[in-house]
């Protein structure tokens, strides 16, 4: 299989290449040239399933039984038989529980797999990576777990002094291991991405540090997010809607793409929070750019979804020069509109998209409280109360957990007055020792501290 940038002007690539670019040089996302069929025969576990998903996308690149040994690894970090379980909510309506990886969301099912990848890659080339990256607070976390252990990465990940949650900070500042390194920005959030970019930027130092990033728009990680998708047809029986806490754009993405390899998958719908500038085009045409502001699902806190390029390249017929134009107009007048025959052709058969606000989620978390007794973290209940909106007799719903409701306590406790506990790998995160670096936002101080981190 080879990989084309959604922007047309990067060298086509194969997949080892693209999993280590990330970003294509001509700011685009790669994507595979054509989307293959699914695969017959597929594995009846998770990681055989991930692994048949995964062979028409990677091709010759990695040997069949290395990637099923690396999807084995990956997948036996999670602290559930099923990996991904699923259970019921409420007649017809299904929940799929992405979040018993090591860190305790959804981004682990990726980066488990992820890091496993760039080391046995690094490996077989004898190269050595610096990623660096800036997290508001599940990413970080997920990124650190992923590579923690792997001998051809360094990572540094920088977060905002103050602005992250007790236990997203812990989760990145307790890992003790020789090749992880976090820093406390003296900023915000914007700022420490805004260090990123410019470490990028800087050629010198970036060629001298060969630094790399794990950010959401690799597209080994929107593929990871593919076979959950089909394990869900598979599991509850298709054709099947499923709601989709979104943020950033790559899980749902991730459906749209098994949908396209021929998984059972009818309607695939989007919720937002207040940050709703993906549900307003879904409804108005139109992509229009407003403040962020926090709400009680910050993971879905995002102004532009970077990933729905790949959706918008499809959408152009694949033309990487149209596409390009179109992303540098959004950018100067924050304002992008499509033609109403590609929204009849791509949107309206398969998207839908509802909002809910911090009182909808609220609302969400007590209902299913009171009606089973179960916990849900404030990004699910907002999928819970878009889904419930768009149910349809006969058609099973699916609502994507996407995390463990102890990561996000104080709006679940708010909402119950329960309290969720914190699973037994990590119920003494708040004893364990913190090891971070605090640094001013100063790219100067900033890049000496990447280039002293020698693992
Ligand atoms: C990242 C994240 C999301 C958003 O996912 P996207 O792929 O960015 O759309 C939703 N919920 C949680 C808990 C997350 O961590």
């Amino acid at each position: 299989m080879r990989y084309v940038s959604t922007r047309g002007a990067a060298p086509v690539l194969g997949f080892s290449d693209v999993v280590l670019a990330g970003l294509a040089n001509d700011g685009g996302l790669y994507v595979p040239e054509s989307w293959p069929a699914l695969p017959s025969n597929l594995g009846s576990t998770y990681p055989e399933l991930a692994a048949g998903v995964f062979a028409p996308y990677v091709g010759d690149d990695i040997a069949a039984d290395t990637m099923l040994r690396l999807c084995r690894e990956a997948y036996s970090t999670f602290r559930h038989p099923d990996v991904v379980p699923i259970v019921d909510l409420e007649p017809g309506h299904h929940l799929m529980e992405l979040f018993h990886g090591p860190t305790l969301a959804f981004k682990d099912v990726a980066l488990q797999l992820l890091g496993r990848l760039f080391d046995h890659i690094l490996t077989e080339r004898q190269q050595k990576v610096m990623i660096v990256g800036a997290t508001s607070g599940d990413t970080g976390s997920a990124a650190i777990d992923g590579v923690k252990d792997c001998a051809n990465i360094n990572i540094v990940i920088l977060y905002p002094e103050g602005r992250v949650s007790e236990v997203q900070r812990r989760q990145m500042t307790t890992v003790n291991s020789p090749n992880v390194r976090t820093v406390a920005i003296d900023g915000t959030f914007d700022d420490c991405q805004d260090l990123v970019k410019a470490m990028f930027n800087h050629a010198e130092f970036r060629e001298a540090q060969n630094l790399s990033a794990v950010n959401s728009i690799n597209w080994a990680r929107v593929m990871a997010q593919v076979v959950y998708y089909v394990e869900a047809t598979r599991r509850v029986g298709g054709p099947i809607d499923v709601t989709v806490p979104t943020g950033n754009f790559g899980n749902v993405l991730s459906g749209w793409i098994a949908k396209q390899m021929g998984a059972p998958l009818r309607r695939l719908i989007v919720a937002s929070n207040d940050n709703d500038i993906l549900t307003r085009f879904f409804n108005s045409h139109t992509m229009d750019v407003t403040g962020v502001h926090p709400t009680l699902s910050p993971s879905m806190d995002i102004q532009v979804s970077s990933n729905f390029e790949r959706l918008l390249f499809e959408m152009n017929n694949r033309d990487g020069a149209i596409t390009a134009a179109q992303l540098s107009r959004f950018r100067d007048k924050g304002k992008l509109v499509v033609e109403p025959d590609q929204f009849d052709q791509w949107i309206t058969p398969t998207f839908a998209a509802g909002r809910a606000s911090d009182h909808d989620t609220l609302s969400a978390i007590r209902s299913v409280y009171e009606n089973i007794g179960m916990l849900i973290d404030p990004h699910t209940a907002v999928g819970v109360k878009v889904a419930r909106e768009f149910a349809e007799d006969g058609v099973p719903m699916l609502t994507m957990a996407t995390a463990h409701p102890a990561k996000f306590p104080d709006a679940v406790e708010r909402a119950t007055g329960e309290r969720p506990a914190l699973p037994e790998h990590l119920a003494d995160l708040l004893d364990r020792p913190e090891h971070t670096a605090h640094l001013p936002n100063d790219l100067a101080a900033v890049e000496a501290f990447v280039a002293s981190h020698d693992g």
